[in-house]
């Protein structure tokens, strides 16, 4: 039988550049063309109606039902003319990917004819059945429904002649069964506690939203190359490759020239992208071969969120186009970069101010400085949190791999603030200097050094760092959904902004003056988050040991990182802004762990398969041939001769054995650890099992198995090898 590998590497060498067309000259053209957005309303909407749904996006009132059977019907008609015949309620569930049931328009009325229907009923809530998704013990086994609640802050849109519409998931108890109802309400929480704050300053202010950029990272790998990896087809990631002679060393992919195969796809990416609205702007090489990255414009985060998790979509769908599947693991090849995904976050105002830019006025660097305390000072407390938050155990493979800022959370704001916050920090309390002060005291704004920001202040390891106006939070990985990241970030600033106050106010009480106090609460909390701030280098060994010596939380691994969000004071956190309840945190914690046991048994799984029936036969046919060629020549030489010629040959034979003998004792005993893991009743015993004895063989037998591929006959190894998989042709 044919070598599979070469029946696919022929087939790469085959492949057309497909090139794209566009629907029209300028992306402005189209741009948002499938989405059901604020000018479509206008059109299709009734005053009354458009006014009611601005109202829902913008001040988060209730749309009145009396008004949704007129959306419904506009959404319908508006589709209509696009060929639409579906609709669906689009949601993030829990599983990490989204989730959609077609339901057709049409609907029979007498005489065997039908109309198209679609109605406000329609619209704002349906009733999937809930009871495969998972829920972590919320849904109870006799009240499987689910209820799926229309979402009018973030736009319907059409994919493949379907009509998606975003909605929240929650089960029959009213416990939210996804990702987005918590980012929701984190955003409430923020917006409450921030405009509270902001209100010192301006009173004009009465919205703040968190904004988020997200930079997504992956890989290509032409699709027959992929099909003849059964580990990439199952886990996205390769178990077994020996690194390839050359791969990132020469650092010649970064920012290179895009292979035109390559950038056909990425245009055919980006015309739907913004078809959809999603303002993709970015497009680049990566450091490794084969890696690529893409980036919109920054965007509230809720939308954003919502185009992440399309863009994952369309990456998937668009890559097939092109002969190509995308890999979005965060490590699917050992030895070079894994992937990630950058979030840009920061905090804006309805009157068009960005909080963490530093501003030209003393009142604007004031707030700015205000701001930037109160994050310090929150991620400091709940830096395991944060920590907690991009876990998984893909990211797991990537965090602290000398490529990705390490499980350790700090945070860098570069020399320029780190030296105004240095001076801040040095100023006698007002205490002590009361009676000096006092002239001082009657400025309205206390001394806030002047901040001059460097943009070329960059430190590519701090997994928190602060990028001129924006925090560019690093340690999430490339499959993650974003909204989970987001909504801890927004629950724990808002949760710091409202104790901010607290503290401000009681000092106001004491007859400080507002600036005053609002200065000597931001110093304090500078001290107290020092511990936080590191600008050296993060992947180094050093830090690991300042960090533990600081106090600092270094959880390499997802059973040792989720803790942190389960304990009393994350869940007492996410109560009292009423983001989740005890029940919706544990359950996500059950949810979480479930997850990662599953990814690291089906991980351990393909291994076992791979290696017994892939790799041992090939490894056994080879050593057959070289037997038979050592029998050969003990018949043709003499046996002087025989003993010094085939020393190499005997030698290889033995090498081959020992290798697979290693393989299979290795093998047996992770199977072994398995069955031990598998018995465990307890969630996170079991995840710490998996983590702890059964991944520990995949180190040993990917060795053993990459040094055969180093052995056996180029002919006949099975899998497509890393030089191969690597480099587009
Ligand atoms: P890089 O980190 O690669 O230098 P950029 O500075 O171009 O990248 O920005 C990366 C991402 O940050 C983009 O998605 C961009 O829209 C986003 N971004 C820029 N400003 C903000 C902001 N104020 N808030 C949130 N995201 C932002
Ligand atoms: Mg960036």
């Amino acid at each position: 039988m044919a070598n599979f590998r070469f029946v696919a590497l022929k087939k790469t060498l085959e492949r057309p550049v497909k090139p794209v067309t566009y629907p029209s000259e300028k992306a402005s053209d189209y741009f948002g063309s499938m989405t059901f957005n604020r000018s479509v309303m206008k059109e299709y909407l009734t005053e009354e109606a458009f006014n009611g749904v601005v109202q829902a996006m913008d001040k988060s009132v209730r749309i009145d039902r009396k008004i949704t059977d007129q959306v419904a019907s506009a959404m319908k008609a508006w589709a209509l003319n696009k060929g639409v015949t579906h609709y669906t309620h689009w949601f993030h569930p829990l599983t990490g990917s989204t989730a959609e049931k077609h339901d057709a328009f049409i609907s029979p009325i007498e005489k065997g004819k039908a109309i198209e229907e679609f109605q406000g009923n329609s619209l704002i809530q349906q009733e999937p059945d809930a009871s495969s998704f998972p829920s972590g013990g919320i849904r109870s086994t006799f009240e499987a429904r689910g209820y799926t609640a229309w979402d009018p802050t973030s736009p319907a849109f059409i994919i493949e002649n379907t009509l998606c519409i975003p909605t929240i998931f929650v089960s029959y108890t009213g416990d939210s069964l996804d990702y987005k109802t918590p980012l929701l309400k984190s955003m409430r929480a923020l917006d409450s506690a921030a405009v509270e704050i902001c209100k010192y300053f301006d009173k004009g202010i009465n919205k703040v939203y968190p904004n988020l950029g997200w930079e997504q990272e992956y890989f290509l790998v032409d699709s027959a190359l992929f099909a003849a990896r059964p580990d990439l087809v199952l886990t996205g990631k390769t178990v077994f490759g020996h690194s390839s002679a050359k791969d990132q060393q020469l650092s010649d992919h970064y920012f290179g020239t895009i292979h035109n195969r390559v950038l056909a796809f990425m245009q055919d990416l980006e015309v739907e992208s913004h078809k959809l609205g999603i303002p993709l702007k970015t497009r680049h090489n990566e450091v490794a071969p084969s890696q690529f990255e893409c980036a919109p414009v920054f965007e509230e985060a809720n939308i954003a969120v919502d185009h992440n998790q399309l863009l994952m979509h369309l990456l998937d769908v668009v890559a097939r186009r092109h002969n190509f599947n995308v890999l979005l693991h965060e490590k699917p090849y050992a030895g070079v970069n894994g992937s990630g995904k950058h979030n840009n976050w920061s905090m804006a105002t309805n009157t068009g101010v960005n909080l963490l830019s530093p501003g030209k006025t003393k009142n604007d660097n004031f707030q700015f400085i205000v701001m930037l305390a109160n994050i310090l000072k929150a991620v400091h407390e709940n830096e395991e949190l944060v920590r907690a938050s991009v876990a998984s155990a893909g990211n797991d493979l990537r965090l602290g791999a000398n490529e990705a800022p390490p499980a350790i959370i700090s945070v860098f704001v570069g020399e320029q603030i780190s030296a105004t916050l240095n001076e801040i920090e040095n100023m006698p309390d007002r205490s002590m200097m009361n009676h000096r002060l006092d002239k001082e005291v009657e400025i309205d704004i206390p001394k806030i050094p002047e901040i001059l920001f460097d943009n070329t202040d960059r430190n590519r390891t701090s997994p928190f760092a602060f990028t001129g106006n924006k925090f560019e939070f690093r340690a999430v990985g490339s499959t993650a959904n974003t909204a989970k990241p987001m909504f801890v970030l927004n629950t724990i600033i808002a949760d710091q902004l409202t104790k901010f106050k607290t503290d401000v106010d009681k000092l106001i009480v004491d007859g400080m003056k507002k600036n005053e106090a609002m200065f000597e609460v931001s110093k304090k909390y500078i001290r107290e988050s020092k511990n936080i701030r590191f600008e050296g280098n993060s992947y180094s060994k050093e830090w690991e040991k300042e960090a533990a010596k600081r106090g600092l939380s270094n959880n390499r691994t997802t059973p040792e990182a989720l803790g942190a969000f389960v304990s009393e004071k994350s869940i007492g956190l996410f109560e009292r802004h009423n983001v989740m309840s005890k029940t919706e945190v544990e359950a996500r914690y059950a949810i979480k762990l479930e997850k990662y046991t599953k990814k690291v048994q089906i991980e351990s799984r393909i291994m076992g398969d791979l290696a017994t029936n892939h790799i041992l036969p090939t490894a056994i046919h080879y050593q057959n041939r070289l037997i038979e060629n050592a029998k050969g020549l003990k018949e043709v030489l003499d046996s002087k001769s025989f003993v010094k010629l085939s020393k190499n040959q005997l030698n290889t034979i033995k090498e081959i054995s020992n290798h697979i003998s290693e393989i299979k004792e290795y093998v047996e005993r992770m199977v072994e650890a398995r069955k031990i893991a598998n018995a465990i009743d307890n969630d996170l015993e079991r995840a710490s099992s998996y983590n702890n004895s059964v991944k520990l063989y995949f180190e040993d037998i990917r060795y053993h198995v990459d040094k055969l591929e180093m052995l056996v006959d180029d002919e006949m190894w099975p899998l497509p090898k890393y030089r191969e998989l690597l480099f587009i042709k």
